[in-house]
């Protein structure tokens, strides 16, 4: 369906997955990392894949370096890209309270994953997000000096506090994420950054915060859905369907299959691993078609890169 045709003008819609192996699963859930293997990463590119070219979608992949060092992954990553898709960074070793670490390692995860994708893909990667949305200033002026187009870590939800509250549980006590606290405060839309960087300004990268329900900035992504099932997304989408510019991002787990290698039960705490893979499928099929039903799906890339695009959304 042509969104245009709704009357009104164009709304634009970036579709994404964060691609975690199982490795840095066990180390959210403070696990001992089992081996792992090389299949996974194939197999959740290629149902992803699936999905999105039923609808015509192109997304964006947010990839870890450490995950795409075997052939068989590098394979499967130069695919994705050659249907059309869109590979980001995502650090690479996705290390947790990134705030804390010291400056020069900031640089190496970067850098590191940076080289990698671009090798691979053959492409130049201009957008990144942050492991577990912890995002500051050092890691802004990093990517700038770098000449990224994009970040997309922004958690602007007035739920970050619970939200910490939920990873410090699930990481056994250990803080994770979700950036400075002022980044509850950031606008709930695409913006063109500013110093601090939870603010608009006139800096040459533009952030993509995850999308919130208006006024009350409680995040919108795939995750939800899974915990609360169906009729939560159609409830949280019919709360952002007047938006002119969404974010959805799903996650690895959220495709993996029982069967893949390096799936363990411990895993079936992510509540999206209690329904089988099939019933998952159809969940994110059914996402795909009603945000590209009301929005104009496009990478961030895209977003970024078309001024027409760029224009309508900031
Ligand atoms: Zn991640």
């Amino acid at each position: 369906m042509d969104p245009s045709k709704n009357g009104d003008r164009p709304r634009f819609a970036c579709i994404a997955l964060d691609y975690e192996d199982t490795r840095h699963l066990y180390r959210t859930l403070n696990l001992p990392a089992p081996p792992v293997g090389d299949v996974m990463f194939g197999a959740v590119a290629e149902r992803f894949q699936t999905i999105l070219a039923r609808h015509g979608v192109s997304a964006t992949l947010f990839v870890v370096g450490e995950d795409i060092l075997t052939d068989n992954n590098r394979r499967s990553l130069r695919r994705f890209v050659d249907s059309g898709h869109e590979v980001a960074n995502h650090t690479m070793t996705h290390p947790f309270g990134m705030r804390e670490m010291a400056y020069a390692d900031k640089v190496r995860e970067i850098e590191g994953a940076q080289k990698l994708l671009e090798d691979v893909t053959g492409q130049p990667v201009v957008g990144y997000k942050a492991p577990a949305h912890d995002i500051d200033a050092d890691v802004i002026d990093i990517l700038e000096e770098r000449g990224f187009h994009y970040d997309a870590s922004v958690y602007p939800s007035y739920f970050n506090p619970l939200l910490n509250v939920c990873y410090r549980v699930v990481g056994g006590g250990r803080p994770l994420g979700l950036g400075d606290w002022q980044c509850s405060l950031a606008p709930n839309r695409p913006y063109r950054l500013g110093r601090p960087y939870w603010k608009t300004g006139t800096r040459s990268m533009v952030e993509f915060p995850i999308s919130q329900i208006p006024a009350v900035k409680f995040p919108v992504y795939a995750t939800v859905m899974f915990t609360a099932g169906l009729r939560a997304f159609q409830a949280q989408f019919a709360a952002v369907r007047r938006m002119r510019f969404l974010t959805y991002v799903f996650h690895s787990f959220d495709l993996f299959d029982e069967n893949d290698d390096g799936f363990v039960p411990a895993l079936r705490r992510y509540p999206a691993l209690r329904l089988p893979l099939a019933e998952r499928l159809e969940m994110v099929d059914h996402v795909v078609k009603t945000i590209a039903s009301r929005f104009q799906p496009v990478t961030y890339r895209r977003a970024v890169t078309q001024p027409e695009i760029l224009g309508a959304i900031l």
